[in-house]
């Protein structure tokens, strides 16, 4: 029946930590079997659950790698108990800069493959005198990219960490993407704790109508660290379904209903009611990897393999006929006419794209300086009925005597002769894509 194949059993966990990297692992092993006996699809291991370090030092010496035999450990648990883990931070070793690890949340299915890989955003540096010193940047490096949300047996799982709950508009992204579960692994500090875990948990489900998963540390890890605990699960409509009890090593076992999600959702649905045309989240999303789709550029198809950049509303692709080497196009994946067609999120979207489009190509030709042209409609030379901007690199003296007064002649008539032996090969056009894509994935971590 389908209503009871959207119900879903999950595990919230809560343990307390210490610098002792075995003990851990042997408490998150019980607690994964428990959740086991109790019927768990999938199981929420709290941020730290590989170990609270005692000093700076211990914090950033720990650190394991993401294919490591820590976290091969792990794999080895959700195979052996055919669940899936939200593994909500460990200390990753920070390969590139060798400098302090990124606070990683995991998420594993059952086989024991990493499905989501998310870097905490925000870190928790906050001088609350008399109540709380934490600088976490002094022993973490921030992630510098936003994840999509990803499939789980309980639904689509979004990933966050921690002090992240404070940040709404991370959830609200989360949500627009698909999100029906939240999570906030979390080490809260005790006082902050006291005052906010809940109420932040219980803001962002009523906000983006979703169910959110704090499993938490608790209690003394060290003389100089406490956390507050109570590891919780809200429900879409802000009900509390499990709490666990400060200072104490357990797990809660709920019911995710997806059902229940689309009924709160279609009951009140707060995300369709967003004054959009007022204000936007203007995001930089992940860049798709699997370049294999074809776009629809007007009344052409734009073959993949000339594609070198996509974000969920924009495309960037290489010109058939360029005007100067590396003057490439930037266009909304929807076919829109006119540059006022565009929502606001395809406007901020494209631009967005446009900018990060002229970086890349500034950096490969080593240049300072870009034209970005619309020709927005037919008396305007547009010759392609749907949106796109120009972006041209720009070299001293490319145009004459008059640098750029006559670029926008050449970009009206460059292609006004449709001759096809006149257009580059499909080959040629990706080797200059290939160049570019790589320039953006270097660029990415
Ligand atoms: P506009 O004249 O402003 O409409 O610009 C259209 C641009 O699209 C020109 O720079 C063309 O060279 C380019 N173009 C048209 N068709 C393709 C295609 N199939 N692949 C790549 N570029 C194209």
């Amino acid at each position: 029946m389908a209503s009871t194949s959207r119900k879903t059993a999950i595990a919230v966990c809560q343990m307390t930590s210490t610098h002792d990297v075995e003990n851990n692992f042997n408490v998150c092993a019980d607690l994964i079997r428990q959740a086991k006996d109790k019927n768990a699809k999938m199981v929420f291991l709290p941020e730290c659950f590989d170990y609270v370090g005692r000093n700076k030092e211990e914090a950033i010496g720990l650190a394991v790698a993401e294919d490591g035999p820590l976290i091969a450990r792990f794999r080895q648990l959700a195979r052996q108990n055919d669940l899936w883990l939200s593994l909500g931070g460990f200390h990753e070793i920070n390969a590139e800069t060798k400098k302090n690890p990124f606070n990683t949340h995991l998420i594993i299915n059952n086989e024991g493959a990493t499905v989501a890989k998310y870097r905490k955003l925000h870190l928790f540096d906050v001088n609350i005198p008399g109540k709380v010193r934490l600088m976490e940047s002094d022993f973490s490096t921030a992630g510098d990219r936003l994840v999509q949300p990803v499939q789980t047996p309980a639904g689509v799982v979004a990933l966050s960490t921690c002090y992240d709950v404070r940040f709404p508009e991370l959830s609200v992204w989360q949500r627009k993407r698909g999100a029906q579960i939240l999570t906030f692994p979390s080490a809260f500090t005790a006082n902050t704790g006291a005052a906010h875990w809940e109420v932040l948990l219980r803001a962002r489900a009523v906000e983006t109508q979703c169910y959110v998963v704090g499993a938490t540390q608790t209690g003394w890890h060290n003389e100089k660290r406490e956390s507050y605990g109570h590891a919780m699960v809200v429900d879409p409509w802000g009900k509390i379904l499990a709490e666990i009890s400060d200072g104490s090593t357990g797990v809660e076992v709920v019911e995710i209903d997806l059902d229940y999600v689309d009924s709160v959702r279609a009951s009140q649905p707060v995300l369709q009611h967003r004054r959009a045309d007022l204000y936007n989240l203007i995001t930089k999303e992940p860049i798709a990897n699997e370049l294999t789709e074809t776009v629809v550029f007007g009344e052409h198809t734009i073959h993949s393999a000339t594609i070198f950049y996509r974000t969920p509303l924009s495309y960037a692709f290489v010109n058939r006929k360029p005007v100067v080497l590396g003057h490439v196009l930037v266009s909304p994946i929807r076919v829109v006419h006119h540059l006022t067609e565009l929502t606001n999120e395809e406007t901020a979207d494209l631009f967005n794209a446009a900018k990060i489009v002229q970086w890349v190509l500034e950096s490969v030709y080593d240049v300072t300086s870009s034209t970005v042209s619309v020709q927005d409609g037919p008396d305007a030379g547009q010759s392609v009925k749907h949106v796109h901007a120009h972006i041209l690199p720009r070299r001293p003296g490319d145009f004459g005597d008059a640098p750029g007064n006559n670029i926008y002649e050449a970009i009206v008539t460059h292609d006004r002769d449709p001759n096809p032996a006149l257009f580059r090969t499909i080959e040629h056009m990706a080797a200059e894509a290939e160049v570019y894509r790589k320039v953006i994935a270097a660029n990415r971590d």
